[in-house]
């Protein structure tokens, strides 16, 4: 039997974070009222000339030099031509034979990526389809975008999930994107071929358009490979064609054939002056670049002695890795690490919150740790004042005292809840007894509920261990 290999190729469209939009001065915002962010030029009224967003050239700018990618030093703007009703002048600003970058490199976990280019361009509106009806908002038309488009070096949808996530955590890093992929600000299309393991030649590609979840690349490129797998076997040819991805159905369908295929007739844009980017203006965006993701999981290990997980874990967003840094000067880096990676996250995701909207500082993660340390509260009493300390911020040690949720290690106390989990729980008792150690942690964890958290575990421990030792 043949084996196949797939051959993958990701083009991502990024929404620049900038405060209005690539050629006019309207407002780039998220959810305004239909229709309300929009002006004579991004409607494409006759007469109106585009002026060119500098801050957005800066950001793409960036965006590129993250990307290892070469910059040109002379690049132009081009219209893209084609009708469609959310788009008002007909054609896109983008950028065709001369785009601003070049020859890049992403490295992800498992492998690297060549970047081909990356260029600028404007996005479109949006089509809101109401049963019979179609309705159009402008809102989004003539926001920023970078195209990326990388070189066909993935090989399986598990490399191309790896590639978009380190992609989207190099552009948050660089903080030219939100990357906010709910609200569109990351859509990727997906060029797929497979081929005979071993055949130097491509097979004929179908193109997989506007995927808004990584999972959902991932899906459609396994589904995807498996049904050009299967039409190849079946002796059927395969058609070049544009495909949509149904996550219900776990399916692609045909969007349109070769014949329906745009030429888009791409010409210079008249009413834009070509660019020259200067050394100066290069230099001004590489030292804009904080530490990248890469560079910044390697001092971890480097530098903290952490794993490669917990490193990977820590440098998920540059909000958690500042967080980090910050928490990891005061305490044993590998102590921080956990409280951060696992019990921190652990709160994070069940309360679907990000760090960076939390109140909780990095001092009062230390004053927790150190509280902890100390012996002042147990871990459990610490965990459980996470959530708190996440929603509403605070400082762990007044609210220690304002709860009374300092650890116990009073004997009489620790004494009263033995003695009442070795009376309600016999079978445990007699396990112990009968020579069975670990019945004792269990006896532990009664003594700790009975306590709420705050008995100290050694001195839980000698408790039950002295009233089992007497009784008979
Ligand atoms: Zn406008
Ligand atoms: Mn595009």
């Amino acid at each position: 039997m043949t084996e196949y290999e797939t051959v993958i190729g990701v083009e991502t469209h990024v929404q620049l974070r900038t405060r209005t939009k690539l050629f006019c001065p309207c407002e780039v915002r998220f959810g305004a009222p239909p229709n309300s962010l929009v002006c004579p030029v991004c409607l494409g009224h006759p007469g109106v000339l585009p002026v060119l967003n500098g801050h957005a050239f800066e950001l793409a700018l960036r965006a590129a030099l993250a990307l290892r990618c070469e910059i040109a030093s002379f690049t132009k703007f081009d219209r893209k031509n084609y009708y469609y009703p959310d788009l008002p002048k007909n054609y896109q600003i983008s950028q065709y034979d001369l785009p601003f970058s070049h020859d890049g490199r992403v490295a992800f976990d498992g492998g690297t990526v060549g970047i081909i280019r990356a260029h600028i361009e404007e996005d479109a509106g949006k089509l809101i389809h109401d049963g019979p009806r179609s309705l159009v908002d402008l809102n989004r038309a003539g926001v920023p975008l970078v195209e990326i488009v990388t070189k066909p070096d993935l090989r399986s949808g598990d490399e191309a999930y790896a590639y978009l996530t380190e992609l989207k955590s190099i552009l948050r890093y660089a903080g030219v994107s939100d990357c906010d992929m709910e609200k569109g600000e990351l859509r990727c299309d997906i060029n797929l071929s497979v081929r005979p393991r071993g055949h130097r030649e491509l097979g004929v590609k179908t193109e997989i358009k506007n995927l808004n979840s990584f999972r959902y690349a991932k899906m459609a490129i396994e589904v995807e490979s498996k049904r050009q797998v299967r039409a190849l076997e079946g002796g059927e040819p395969l058609r070049l064609e544009t495909r949509l991805y149904d996550p219900e159905r776990n399916a692609t369908e045909v969007m349109r054939t070769k014949e329906e295929a745009h030429d888009y007739r791409y010409f210079p844009e008249p009413d834009l002056p070509p660019v020259r980017i200067t050394k100066g203006m290069v230099e001004r965006a590489r030292a804009a670049l904080p530490e990248m993701p890469a560079e910044r999981r390697a001092r971890l290990v480097r530098e903290c002695g952490l794993s490669e997980y917990d490193a990977r874990v820590l440098t998920g967003s540059r909000a958690m890795a500042d967080f980090f840094d910050r928490a990891a000067k005061r305490l044993n880096p590998k102590t921080a690490a956990n409280w951060l990676g696992n019990e921190v996250n652990k709160v994070l995701n069940e309360k679907k919150i990000e760090l960076e909207s939390s109140p909780l500082s990095p001092e009062s993660l230390v004053q927790l740790v150190r509280l902890v340390e100390t012996g002042a509260i147990t871990a459990t009493t610490a965990k459980e004042l996470l959530p708190d300390l996440l929603m509403r911020g605070g400082s762990p040690e007044q609210i220690v005292a304002a709860r009374g949720l300092a650890q116990v290690s009073d004997a009489g106390a620790l004494e009263a809840a033995a003695a009442n989990a070795i009376a309600a729980n016999p079978k445990a008792v007699a396990d112990f007894r009968g020579g069975k150690e670990a019945t004792l942690k269990f006896l532990i964890g009664q003594v700790m509920r009975e306590m709420k958290g705050r008995a100290n575990p050694k001195g839980a421990e000698e408790a039950l261990r002295k009233l089992l030792a007497l009784s008979p």
